[in-house]
């Protein structure tokens, strides 16, 4: 498109200019023809899809009967003995967010069904001592939740609000009778490797990123030129985020490192720095999680050291990168 369209369209939908030709220069060269169907996904909000992940603590029996009724199907087969269930269709049908209500634990959570990706990655077994270091809202906490009952789940947030969120979230979908797994706390992420130094079985370290979607449509452009620089030091904040989650795991111990990205220099590029200046952390495979979801998700073929979602036309998933890392010694 000419800078003429992009200008017509920004005042449409309120668009951030600078975003969208910084990803126009970046992500079409990295991704080549997929880029195209990914921004049109993008700019076009109506179009996402939404998962609606049932809480088991609710016993939403009703619920799952009427998005079954609506066409709604579960992204994780019956056969895969998994407990966390996630209804997804191929339109962007509305459902609405539950309100709070007193004495009632909410029956579902909205959420980015490719955001369950890292969760399944992390395969959280009964009795694991997991620590979920950047963890507001809660999604994937509650994720984790919803497919196992681990031994510890610490949840930990820095920013002070965020932090607030977290803990209403998790007091609207678990029970009280599991508050002596739940730990939450209020840190810098970055200490948990001298704090807690192999503390844990599982981390799962879902980063602070550029957040395409929400960034995007950020509106003004000077909002886009503070994106372009805060964007710059992301690297180096998650580089220090994943030593720290690599420190606080045991020996054999796993991370699982995910933003929701398409930038190679937030995603294959910290976890190829990471191996190559740590001899002890080993890449794990992806194939097989990949291969379940091809029918869901669509993934780049072209992106090493992890998989990356990228939004298409009808599966609008996405972005989300995912990596697992296996600590030796
Ligand atoms: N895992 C969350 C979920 O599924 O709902 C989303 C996490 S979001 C991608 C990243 C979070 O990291 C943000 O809430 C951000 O405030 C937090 N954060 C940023 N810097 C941090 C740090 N140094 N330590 C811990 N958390 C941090």
């Amino acid at each position: 498109p000419t800078y003429d369209s992009i200008h017509e369209l920004s005042e449409f939908i309120q668009v951030c200019v600078p975003v969208l030709e910084h990803f126009d220069t970046h992500y079409g060269e990295q991704l080549g023809q997929r880029w195209t169907a990914a921004r049109e996904v993008l700019l076009h909000p109506r179009s996402w899809q939404h998962g609606v992940m049932l809480n088991r603590f609710a016993a939403p029996q009703d619920v799952r009967e009427q998005l079954l009724l609506q066409g709604f199907s579960n992204l994780l087969p019956r056969s895969s003995g998994s407990s966390l269930q996630c209804f997804v269709h191929r339109s962007p049908v509305h459902v609405p967010s539950q309100r709070h209500q007193a004495g009632q634990l909410k029956q579902y959570y909205l959420l980015n069904a490719a955001s369950l990706l890292p969760v399944l990655a992390l395969d959280v077994r009964e009795g694991d001592r997991v620590l979920d270091l950047c963890s507001a809202p809660g999604g994937k906490a509650l994720a984790i939740l919803q497919s196992a009952t681990p031994g510890v789940l610490h949840c930990n947030e820095l920013d002070a609000h965020r932090h607030e969120w977290l803990v209403k979230t998790l007091e609207s979908f678990v029970p009280q009778t599991l508050s002596d797994v739940l730990k939450v706390s209020n840190l810098d992420g970055r200490l948990f490797g001298k704090i807690e130094a192999g503390a844990y079985d599982k981390v799962l370290l879902d980063a602070p990123c550029s957040n395409d979607r929400s960034w995007l449509f950020s509106g003004r452009p000077q909002h886009g030129a503070l994106w372009l620089r805060e964007r710059a030091k992301l690297p180096e904040l998650q580089k220090d985020l994943l030593r720290s989650a690599l420190e606080a795991v045991v020996p054999g111990g796993l991370v699982v490192y995910s933003t929701c990205t398409l930038s190679r220099a937030e995603n294959s590029e910290v976890v190829q720095d990471i191996l190559s200046s740590c001899p002890n952390i080993e890449l794990q495979e992806l194939n097989e999680l990949a291969l379940s979801f091809a029918h869901h998700f669509t993934f780049d073929p072209n992106t090493p050291f992890g998989l990356l979602v990228v939004p298409d036309y009808g599966r609008t998933w996405g972005p989300m990168f995912v990596s697992k890392l296996k600590k030796l010694c």
